[in-house]
């Protein structure tokens, strides 16, 4: 194994990132990745995914997306752009290594990989999410005779033709596979456990994230407030659709619980048009069904679970303290962790883009690094 001055754990958008920033900013760097290609969680993602964000607030330091690609590039032209960013600056992970676990050897970090350890005095984890699905549980759920799958293993609606389907969450994922299912066909209904926020996509003709970044300086609260009104309008009554609008605003939401709102591309069309029900929380399991939590009961030929992720990466760093939440969350993102040398990038819900919120981390990440290590 070489002696770089950084090592990177994951080659996604993150780990690619900080790959170029770091570089550029004199740093010898270390990618490790457990997989065998870049942006591997984008290759699994379901097939109709397109990102929500556009395509000028989602590219990565140093090269933009193609201009060529529409405003919200599909799943296979994101892949595509990490192939080519990482080949336009020749970053070439160490790939089929995974870090088992990151530890401190005196001044250095070191991570531990199957073959050995590796070590340097700066070390930024780029781990993301997916590896974490969470998938709750309901009494009664293991006499569920049916499929029980969580969003990440969903690719299209082929295996669900003529069932009925339940889509459980609200979430970006949860609404687009309900979309997915309902266009194919499929009998759906989605699970909503509690009150919601829905943000159209584009609002007057610009890409909902360019609203949130021309805010972004502002208290969410009142950005909540002076957006209320026309994203009433521009949503539509929810409520006239079984929907309980959530009584903090998106931004709030965003910030305060790290939740997404909905962006809608359509869901609520086919909750309109009675294509995709909707139902409350699950109370329990029973009699090859659900039972929702106002008591009514229906029967399932498969549930998906659009339930997010909850990583906990004090798994991945066992012995270092000070730096997680009770979560197991990092509580400095793209910054000085008050571990030296330590940095997490990406790891924290942005309201304005992950993936643009991704690029300014690894700028910032860069900048510190180097700083440290020069000392
Ligand atoms: C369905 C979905 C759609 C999204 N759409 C958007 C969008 O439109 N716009 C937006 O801004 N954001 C979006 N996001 C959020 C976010 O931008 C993406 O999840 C993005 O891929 C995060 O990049 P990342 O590099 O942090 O994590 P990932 O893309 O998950 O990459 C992490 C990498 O680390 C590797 N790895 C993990 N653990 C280890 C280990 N121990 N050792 C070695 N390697 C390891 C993984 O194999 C993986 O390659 C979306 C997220 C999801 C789930």
């Amino acid at each position: 194994m070489p002696t770089p001055d950084a090592i990177i754990v994951g080659a996604g958008p993150a780990g690619l990132a900080c790959a170029v920033t770091l570089r550029a900013a004199g740093l010898d760097v270390t990618v490790l990745e457990k997989a065998s290609n870049v942006g591997s969680v984008w290759r699994r993602h379901y097939d109709r995914l397109h990102l929500h964000t556009d395509r000028g607030h989602s590219g990565l330091p140093g090269m933009a997306m193609p201009p060529t690609y529409p405003s919200y590039p599909s799943r296979a032209q994101m892949v595509a752009y990490l192939e080519s960013y990482a080949a336009r600056f020749d970053i070439r992970p160490v790939f089929n290594t995974e870090v088992a676990t990151i530890g401190r050897d005196g001044a250095r970090w070191r991570a531990e990989v199957g073959q050995g350890a590796i070590a340097a005095a700066v070390i930024v984890v780029a781990t993301g999410v997916a590896g974490a699905p969470y998938r709750p549980s309901w009494p009664g759920q293991e006499t569920y005779p049916e499929a029980i799958v969580h969003s990440s293993d969903y690719r299209n609606p082929a295996p669900y033709r003529a069932k009925r389907v339940l889509v459980v969450g609200f979430g970006n994922s949860g609404g687009e596979i309900a979309l997915d299912l309902a266009e194919a066909g499929v009998d759906v209904a989605l699970a909503v456990r509690g009150p919601v926020q829905v943000l159209p996509r584009d609002l007057l003709g610009f890409p909902i994230l360019s609203w949130a970044i021309l805010y972004r300086r502002l208290p969410a609260r009142l950005v909540d407030r002076l957006n209320a009104p026309i994203l009433r309008l521009a949503v539509g009554d929810i409520e006239r659709l079984g929907l309980q609008r959530a009584a903090r605003g998106p931004r709030e939401m965003v910030e305060d619980d790290g939740r997404v709102p909905l962006i809608d591309i359509g869901t609520l069309a086919k909750i309109r048009d009675g294509a995709i029900a909707v139902r409350g929380g699950i109370e329990r399991f029973a009699d090859g069904g659900v039972v929702f939590s106002n008591g009514s009961s229906e029967r399932f030929d498969a549930v998906i679970l659009a339930t997010g992720f909850r990583p906990d990466l004090r798994r991945l760093l066992p012995a270092v303290e000070g730096v997680f939440d009770a979560n197991g969350m990092p509580r400095a993102t793209g910054r000085p962790t008050g571990a030296p040398g330590l940095y997490f990038c990406g790891q924290i819900t942005s309201p304005t883009g992950q993936l643009r919120e991704i690029g300014i981390e690894a700028l910032r990440i860069a900048e510190s690094a180097k700083a440290y290590v020069k000392t």
